[in-house]
Order: structure tokens, then sequence, then C-alpha cells
């Protein structure tokens, strides 16, 4: 099982320090906080975005799910992609989470995914077949591009898709909004507990 870390395969360039000031922050530490009190997430796992007009919102690396504030979560309102090192543009005051390319990723591919949540619920993994969940098809490090890479290839072959598993690692659920997102969570994980 992998686990997250703070290391992360990008640098993070810093447009502005100041914290990012949107109301729909709190929505995203509700649904962080959900997560992480019922243990779809521990420690410092897990990752929440949801878009916004520059680009999107996304919780920090190294903050818990449980901690998010408009203190602990980054905007990223750029992605280049260099031949040696990613560049992230961000606004906040920390570095965005390490997967933030996988973010970036399906959001500049799906204009109509407005919040992607990442978690690990190991009972939905573990019961991904019998669920009928896809599953990408290759094990990739966290945080690398090959794993952003793996989502959005799954996805591209299964356009209806909103919730599928990153193999041996956790789960992804997108949505139109927040809630979306996080009730589908909540619903996957709810059909493993019966
Ligand atoms: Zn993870």
């Amino acid at each position: 099982m992998s686990t997250e870390s703070n290391a992360v395969s990008f640098s993070a360039v810093f447009l502005a320090k100041n914290p990012p000031s949107d109301i729909k922050i709190s929505q995203l530490a509700h649904w962080g906080k959900t997560f992480y009190e019922s243990g779809l997430v521990r420690d410092l796992e897990g990752n929440l975005s949801f878009r916004t007009r520059l680009g999107f919102i996304i919780s920090g690396t190294g903050i818990p799910l449980n901690g998010l504030t408009p203190e602990t979560v980054a905007e990223v309102t750029g992605v280049v992609y260099g031949l040696n090192k990613t560049s992230v543009y961000v606004k906040g005051q920390v570095v965005p989470s390490r997967e933030t390319i996988l973010h970036a990723q399906i959001y500049d591919e799906w204009s109509s995914i407005n919040a992607i949540f990442h978690v690990h619920d190991i009972g939905v993994m573990h019961q991904a077949e019998k669920l009928g969940i896809p599953v990408t098809s290759v094990e990739k490090e966290a945080g690398s591009q090959d794993l952003a890479q793996e989502a959005v290839n799954l996805l591209k072959f299964n356009k209806e898709v909103r919730y599928f598993i990153l193999k041996n690692h956790g789960v992804i659920a997108l949505g139109t909004t927040m809630d979306e997102a996080g009730k589908l969570i909540d619903e996957m994980s709810m059909k493993v507990q019966k």
C-alpha cells in the first residue's frame, strides 16, 4: 500500500503567498473531515480539489485532510511540463498535494468535472471486481506523472466512469460538484460495509 509523503515530483512556483479566499474551501474542509473521521484516510493520506476560475484549489502536501483551511490549501493556476521538471504555479501558503499533476490533467481534459477527491478506501479496493469498479491497468508511483497518465487513460476508455481505483493505491471520485464526488465515495464505502 502506498502512503503519501512530503516528496513532490514538481517545482512549486509561488505567484502569491496569501491564502486563497474562496468560499467553497469550507466545503472542501467538510469533506476532508468526513473522510478522515470515517477512516478512509489516515495521517497525511488523500487529496481533494475543486475547480476555480483560475484553475483549482487543492489540499496542501503534508496536511491531514481533517485540517483544511485557507492556510493549508493552495490554488493551482497553471502547470508547465518541462523536460526535467514540471513547474506548478501556486497561490497560497503551502505546496499543493503531491498528486497535483493528476488533478490538473483530469481538469484539463474534462471540462464538466469540477471536483476530484482521492482517498484510500481499502474495503472498496479489496472488492473492486465484485463491485464492478474499474481499476487502472498498471501500478504507478504515488505522485508521479505516470500515475496521472494511467488515470487519464482509464477515463478516456471509460468516458462515463466517475469512480475508479488507482491500482494498489486508492480510489478517485469525480463530480460536477464536490457533493457529487463526496457522496460517491460515501456510497461506495457503504456498499462494502454491508
Ligand atoms: Zn493516495
